[in-house]
């Protein structure tokens, strides 16, 4: 069997539903195929708080550099278009399946974390002050369901109006509804297997049912799974930053009393994204979110990690929480490039772009690529000018490797904080440091090449359990780069 289109778009997460509707909403005429298993197995986004992170996510680490300031614009140009993006797709909706973006995040410093956290928020309001966004001071004892334990009490907060939450279940149901309803579209329930390139140019994919589907042009939207793809053609797949994932675990709980009206966040911190409580639909609270880099997908959650959000949700936002009824818990991989910046727009081979990498954002940047994407398929190639081009050399967040140890050091400290490791009388805060120090080093240490990895790639490779292994693990990533860099030129 076979099935011809204008665009093929593989992957039914947010950026490929959204590009999938930016094609039809931007040319009636355009016919577009969606392919991508219904239930969406380890998928980012049905994981996603969906959290609009525009400031939320700021860092004081990310503004220092420009694909951090870059990114951060992505951000704060998605937060601008979210009210028109869902005007334009509630139009098509009966009333319940109508999308809402929930303006107001309030975000909160407390002591648990360690000193970064002071760094972030600082950013945060040093950012919203640069931007002219609106916020206020606000005391924690007046933020909606904040009670945490009087001892991992918050020592300030901030409330951000413009700033929210959408509900990732409502709005991948919307897009699907909207496109299951639109005659020019037609959805596949299922995956590819390979795609079709042939001197240069794709044409398509053959799916794992054996069926083809032709393109004129074919967008990539398949989260961290893209690379399995990109695996099928290596001299392309080498010119492009090797995607990973970052498993996330989060809960849905039902509290036993309904107060929380707005995300309550931490910036980011202990090599995480921070601990946010999203109010849901219904009376459910989801409560988010881990993260830990593997090189490949998982699908399963950890029961420390459900362990700690538990603990940490009831020590720091609402003692409460204990109570709750637990929902569910839901496991997603964020699609993580190898230099942690996302991979957006046309690549070499005529006919076929990719969108993935967007790590802990791409749900709210989703407005944003999602019509570059279908821009870029129909042929404009400056579609993604602004974004991340997927064929480039690794980006570097650090000017040198000590900058990139001493980052690494403050995430383990500040995990070390997080999880109550750190007993004063026994001196063990300095020796921590000194201890993650060396460890920090021999990790970049053993990284021989001219370019200093992301924190976030090289310091879970502490987790690795024998010293041999960690050495090879390290050497298996330094490769990945080396070939990366090789395939530019050197
Ligand atoms: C716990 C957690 C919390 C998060 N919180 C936020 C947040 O608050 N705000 C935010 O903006 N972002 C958040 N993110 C990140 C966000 O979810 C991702 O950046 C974004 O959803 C990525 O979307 P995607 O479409 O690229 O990938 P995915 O959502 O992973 O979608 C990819 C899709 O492709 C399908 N697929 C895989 N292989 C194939 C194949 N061979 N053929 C066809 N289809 C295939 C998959 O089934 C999947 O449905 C969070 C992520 C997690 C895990």
């Amino acid at each position: 069997m076979s099935c011809t289109s204008d665009i093929l778009i593989i992957g039914n997460g947010a950026l490929g539903l959204s590009a999938a509707f930016a094609s039809r909403s931007s040319d009636p005429d355009l016919t577009v195929t969606l392919v991508g298993p219904r239930r969406r197995p380890g998928a980012a986004s049905p994981a996603a708080g969906a959290m609009t992170g525009t400031w939320g996510e700021v860092t004081a680490a990310g503004l220092r550099h420009a694909p951090g300031r870059l990114k951060h614009a992505l951000a704060v140009e998605a937060l601008k278009r979210w009210p028109t993006w869902l005007e334009q797709l509630n139009a098509g909706l009966p009333p319940d399946l109508r999308v809402a973006h929930h303006p107001g995040t309030f975000i909160i410093r407390n002591t648990v974390a360690g000193p970064i956290e002071d760094d972030n928020f600082a950013a945060i309001v040093e950012s919203l002050d640069a931007h002219g966004e609106a916020h206020e001071r606000v005391r924690p004892a007046d933020v909606p369901g904040l009670m945490p334990n009087a001892n991992t009490r918050a020592l300030d907060a901030l409330y951000i109006p413009r700033e929210g939450r959408i509900s990732s279940a409502q709005l991948l149901a919307a897009l699907e509804r909207r496109l299951e309803d639109d005659p020019g579209v037609t959805l596949i329930d299922g995956a590819a297997q390979r795609l079709e390139i042939d001197r240069g140019r794709c044409t398509g994919a053959v799916l794992e049912s054996g069926e083809t589907v032709t393109a004129a042009h074919t967008v990539l939207a398949a989260g961290a799974r893209c690379q399995a793809l990109l695996d099928g053609h290596p001299a392309l797949a080498r010119r492009i930053p090797r995607l990973i994932t970052s498993v996330g675990t989060a809960l849905l709980v039902r509290p036993p009393m309904r107060r929380h009206s707005h995300v309550i966040r931490t910036p980011n911190r202990a090599a995480g994204c921070g601990l946010h409580v999203v109010p849901r639909e219904g009376d459910r609270l989801y409560i988010g979110a881990t993260s830990t880099v593997h090189l490949a997908p998982r699908d399963r959650p950890v029961i420390s990690d459900m362990h700690s959000l538990i603990t940490w949700a009831q020590q720091q936002i609402d003692m409460s929480l204990g109570a709750a009824r637990f929902v569910e818990a839901l496991v997603g991989n964020r699609p993580v490039a190898l230099d942690a910046f996302p991979l957006v727009g046309p690549l070499s081979v005529d006919g076929l772009s990719m969108a993935s990498g967007t790590f802990r954002d791409g749900l709210h940047m989703s407005p944003v690529i999602g019509p570059a994407m279908a821009a870029t398929a129909r042929g404009a190639r400056d579609a993604s000018d602004a974004l991340f081009h997927p064929e480039r050399r690794p980006i570097a967040a650090f000017e040198d490797r000590e900058q990139a140890i001493a980052a690494g050091v403050a995430q383990m400290m500040s995990s070390a904080w997080e999880h109550q490791l750190i007993g004063v009388k026994t001196g063990f805060p300095r020796r921590l440091r000194l201890m993650f120090e060396r460890m920090v080093r021999a990790l970049y240490d053993g990284f021989e090449i001219d370019y200093v990895p992301p924190t976030a790639l090289l310091i879970p490779v502490e987790m690795v359990r024998t010293l041999d292994a960690r050495a090879a693990r390290v050497k298996e990533i330094e490769a990945l780069f080396a070939d990366l860099i090789a395939a530019h030129g050197g």
